[in-house]
């Protein structure tokens, strides 16, 4: 068990912020789909990486921030995450 999950439920809802630094930390910095990997205290650009929501609403105030709903992405993955999401929507 993580530290992150003794304090924090999967499927609470965090503030953006907080909730964002946590996924990427418990994500280990590295991009889910290609293993891009960025070192927290560097911030390589131009591929960084990002917290990103799976069900693809970044909304502040969409009330979806929760562990469950991250995914470490890089920017380049990210991208292609939110072109392949918006595919899907127009379908
Ligand atoms: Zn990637
Ligand atoms: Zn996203």
């Amino acid at each position: 068990m993580s530290l992150i999950h003794f304090f924090f439920d999967d499927e609470e809802v965090l503030p953006l912020l907080l909730w964002a630094q946590l996924v990427k930390s418990r994500g280990g910095w590295t991009c889910d789909t290609c293993g891009h990997y960025d070192d927290p205290l560097r911030q390589t650009y131009p591929v960084g990486i990002v917290a990103h929501h799976r069900d693809g609403n970044g909304n502040r105030h969409s009330g979806n921030h929760t562990l469950a709903n991250g995914q470490v992405l890089c920017t380049r993955c990210h991208a292609a995450a939110h072109k392949q999401l918006r595919a899907e929507a127009t379908v």
